[in-house]
């Protein structure tokens, strides 16, 4: 059984509805608890009951998340090498069709992009790609990958899902995370939102973290594009999700990622907003649920609230991001697939972690350790 026929025994509505009709007692019977949380747990953590927990919630975040990890957080940039793409999607910049000029960077471009990132710190790097098959498959990958590795400790990527065999190939290229984030478990509004290309299949995606699992990766990173649904129901299959694959392919780590829905040049407003309170009641609810997950913050939120999260849950963070091919040095005027909130310097963002008393972890893997 894979998780495609997992996730079919719930439907969206039933799930919805126990989580609203979790009780204030419901809430501090999952903060009492010792051991492991259910998922009954992260339900009461994620609802609207909890909202008046928050403090407790975020005191146990904190003492969770330093137990496990220390007062570290782990440092990361991205590296977009493309945005060409294939798929219409509603809520992204490089859509298909969205007439912008398509750029992916040649192997001397992305070395010029390389030499900033080394300037800036830089050991653990994320490569991110449209879905194009053509331009940017596996073959591009793997020479990218070839390319970079003398440079960095850690190469992540968040790219098109693919076929087991192809993730074999990367991992043996030293490929350390793959993300793939579902965007949504709302089976019939991803269809509305991915009308166009390969990743309008919803199956073919749910079952990437599967796929990825047998193919041997050392870490999977989760989410949903929040804003595009109902975030609790959402975040309760990612939490799902989560837990079926720890059982499952208990070798590999997990992170979580949670993204709020962006501006971008002739973007899609979010159909549910959520509010800071809430995004704090969100990560300190999958921390108290899951304290080995690592959770990541990007630059899509804003300074202020980022530094005030570094206590209550986070363990890695990107700072000095650009989110356009060519965006640190190559081509910075190109088209970004959605607006940057901090643009602090790596430097300064180091700085914020180190005055709250954590330190900024630039590099926490090495690949002869593999
Ligand atoms: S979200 Fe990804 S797949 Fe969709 S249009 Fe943007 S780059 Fe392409």
């Amino acid at each position: 059984m894979d998780f495609y026929q997992v996730f079919q025994q719930y439907t969206w509505d039933e799930i919805r509805e126990s989580i609203y009709q979790k009780t204030p007692q419901d809430v501090i019977r999952a903060l009492q608890k010792s051991g492991k949380r259910d998922l009954e747990d992260f339900k009461a953590l994620i609802s609207p009951a909890a909202t008046g927990f928050l403090e407790e919630m975020a005191q146990l975040s904190h003492r969770l998340t330093q137990k496990r990890f220390g007062k570290t957080i782990q440092m990361y940039v991205p590296l977009y090498l493309s945005n060409e793409c294939q798929n219409i999607c509603t809520y992204c910049g490089f859509s298909f069709d969205n007439k912008i000029r398509r750029k992916t960077l040649t192997e001397e471009e992305i070395l010029q992009e390389v030499a900033v990132l080394k300037h800036m710190g830089y050991e653990h790097v994320l490569l991110v790609t449209g879905e194009a098959n053509q331009t940017v498959g596996v073959p591009y990958l793997q020479k990218v990958i070839r390319l970079i590795k003398p440079y960095f400790s850690q190469i992540s990527i968040e790219i098109q899902p693919l076929d087991q065999d192809e993730y074999e190939i990367l991992v043996a290229e030293g490929v350390h995370a793959v993300l793939v984030y579902q965007e949504t478990y709302h089976e019939e509004d991803y269809k509305k939102h991915h009308p166009k290309g390969k990743k309008s299949n919803f199956q073919y995606r749910i079952q990437t973290p599967d796929r990825l699992g047998k193919a041997g990766i050392h870490k999977m990173g989760l989410g949903v594009l929040i804003g595009l649904e109902d975030w609790r129901v959402d975040c309760f299959f990612t939490a799902l999700h989560l837990r079926y694959l720890e059982k499952r392919y208990w070798q590999s780590t997990y992170s979580i990622s949670f993204p709020r829905l962006r501006p971008f040049s002739g973007g899609l407003e979010p159909k549910v907003e959520m509010s800071d309170k809430e995004l704090v009641q969100l990560i300190c609810a999958y921390r108290i649920f899951d304290e080995e997950v690592e959770l990541s913050i990007s630059t899509r939120e804003n300074e202020i609230f980022r530094d005030n999260i570094i206590k209550l849950g986070i363990t890695s963070m990107s700072a000095g991001s650009k989110t356009n091919p060519g965006g640190y040095v190559v081509e910075p005027e190109s088209l970004e697939q959605f607006e940057i909130s901090d643009e602090r310097s790596p430097q300064a963002i180091a700085s914020v972690i180190q005055a709250q008393g954590y330190e900024a972890v630039w590099k926490n893997w090495d690949r002869l350790l593999q």
